[in-house]
This record gives C-alpha cells, sequence and structure tokens, in this order.
C-alpha cells in the first residue's frame, strides 16, 4: 500500500486518529483533516512521518463545501492524488425531538451527512479516472437502531447508509468501494461528553461489558482500505461488543 494516499476527516483525534495510525502502519501516506485540533493534528502528523509516510495536516470544516474544496486543492499539491477517503468528522447535538432547535438539527446533518456528501464527491472523479478507491464511513449504530435524544445524529448517521450502499453500486465497476463501519459506544471526547453515569449505564447494557476503544476502530478501517478488502463493498460493519446484536 506504499504508493496510496488517504484524507481522513477530523481525524485529531478519537477514532480518526486510530485511522490514521493504522492507515499509516500499512505505509499508506495520509492527510489529516482538523476543524479546531490543531495541535493534535500536527503532533499526529509528525508521528506518522516517523513511520516514514508522507503527511500533511489541513484545517477545513467538512460542512462547507468551499472549505471542502480549498482543502483538497491544497492536498493535490503535495499529494499526487487521493485513493482513500475516510469520512469520520462528526458531532453529535442531543436532544429530544420536542425540544430541538433548527440549528441543533441542521448542523449535525450538514457535518455528519454533507460534509461525507461533499468531501465524496469531490474526491471520486479522480477514484474513477484510475479506477481504484476506497471510501469508508464512519456512521453508528444509532444510525440502525434509532436512540431517544438523537433524531438528527441517527438521521445523519441512517442517512450515510443509503449513501453508501446507492454508491457503493455506482461505483463497483471502477473498482471502488464504499462501505460503513458504525460504532458502538467507543471511549473518546464524544462520548465522555455524556458523562460517568451514562457511561456506566451503557456498560451495563453491552455483552461484553465494556466502552470499546478508537483502536476497536482504526484496524478495520485499514483492512476495508487495503486491498485485501477489494470484493467487500456496500456493507455495513458494526463495532459495538455486541450492543446490536
Ligand atoms: P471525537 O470528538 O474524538 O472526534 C470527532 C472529530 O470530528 C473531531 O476531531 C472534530 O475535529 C471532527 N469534526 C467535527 N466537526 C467537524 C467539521 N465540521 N469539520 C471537520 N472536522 C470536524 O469523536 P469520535 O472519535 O468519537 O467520533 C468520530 C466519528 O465516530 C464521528 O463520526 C462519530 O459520530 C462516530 N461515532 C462515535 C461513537 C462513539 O461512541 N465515540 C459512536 C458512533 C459513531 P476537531 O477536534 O478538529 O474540531
Amino acid at each position: 500500500m506504499k504508493d496510496k494516499y488517504a484524507l481522513v476527516t477530523g481525524a485529531a483525534k478519537g477514532i480518526g486518529r486510530s485511522c490514521v495510525l493504522h492507515l499509516a502502519k500499512l505505509g499508506i501516506n495520509v492527510a489529516i483533516n482538523y476543524r479546531s485540533s490543531s495541535k493534535q493534528a500536527a503532533s499526529l502528523s509528525k508521528e506518522i512521518e516517523a513511520l516514514g509516510v508522507k503527511s500533511l495536516a489541513i484545517q477545513a470544516d467538512v460542512s462547507d463545501l468551499g472549505e471542502v474544496q480549498n482543502m483538497i486543492k491544497a492536498i493535490l499539491k503535495d499529494f499526487p492524488r487521493i485513493d482513500i477517503l475516510v469520512n469520520n468528522a462528526g458531532i453529535i447535538d442531543d436532544t429530544l425531538l420536542v425540544r430541538m432547535k433548527d440549528d441543533q438539527w441542521t448542523n449535525v446533518i450538514n457535518t455528519n451527512l454533507n460534509g461525507t456528501f461533499y468531501c465524496t464527491r469531490e474526491l471520486i472523479r479522480g477514484m474513477m479516472t484510475n479506477r481504484w478507491g476506497r471510501i469508508i464511513n464512519i456512521g453508528s449504530i444509532v444510525g440502525s437502531r434509532g436512540n431517544p435524544g438523537q433524531t438528527n445524529y441517527s438521521t445523519s448517521k441512517a442517512g450515510i447508509i443509503g449513501f453508501a450502499k446507492s454508491l457503493a453500486k455506482e461505483l463497483a465497476s471502477r473498482n471502488i468501494t464504499v462501505n460503513v463501519v458504525e460504532p458502538g459506544y467507543i471511549d473518546t471526547d464524544t462520548v465522555a461528553v455524556l458523562g460517568n453515569k451514562f457511561k456506566k449505564s451503557m456498560q451495563a447494557k453491552i455483552p461484553m461489558g465494556e466502552l470499546g476503544t478508537p483502536d476497536d476502530l482504526g484496524p478495520l478501517v485499514a483492512f476495508l482500505a487495503s486491498d485485501q478488502a477489494s470484493y467487500i463493498t456496500g456493507q455495513v460493519i458494526s463495532v459495538d461488543g455486541g450492543l446490536a446484536v
């Protein structure tokens, strides 16, 4: 995989960071997108360069098409192309629908779903020309199952499933795979904001008895990006300690 180039969105920390590290361990060169975590992104970039791959940290808000286009232009000054896209950037803004404000709905949809759409659409032309590509979208088990207080978030993640399945069919003949990885509850900043009480109540519901870690996701994403996964497309794969079973 030494001549492959990847972009991971929202990659400075959490699940995105683990994806970057595991892609780099396969020899893949990685552009690290961040929105606000500039220090973590720069230090992660140095960390993977020490593994012998090329890297750059690049700021952009994926919910803004202009910023996505500028980010890709800037990456393509350093990288010859982008073969692998990991749509990982995501936010939550939870409340019951009866209290949900318009901007809570639109911000979550704009980041999680529209961000995925913008980054993917802007990159697939190049992958189609090269007749090789990997698009890996980070969904959530609540996209398949629903969750009270998360109508905005689960809608965005459910949308990603329809998006990925349709696109997998559009791009299969070009050797481009499109898949969704659905984390359950993974111990990152996203879950930390929900508090310890929530964490304990989730642990009790997870058959494996504990929250996952970002490194439960990174190796799977790297596998899906590899040549070994070339016949896997349109799939939704849960990593959740058995929660959704
Ligand atoms: P983190 O909060 O650690 O990471 C989320 C990242 O998304 C941040 O690094 C943030 O960047 C980035 N981000 C947010 N908005 C934007 C934006 N507009 N443009 C670019 N980047 C953005 O959380 P996780 O690692 O947990 O989340 C990663 C993905 O996994 C998300 O899609 C999330 O929905 C999904 N997920 C997580 C689960 C969990 O239990 N943790 C469960 C199911 C799904 P910055 O820090 O630079 O602002």
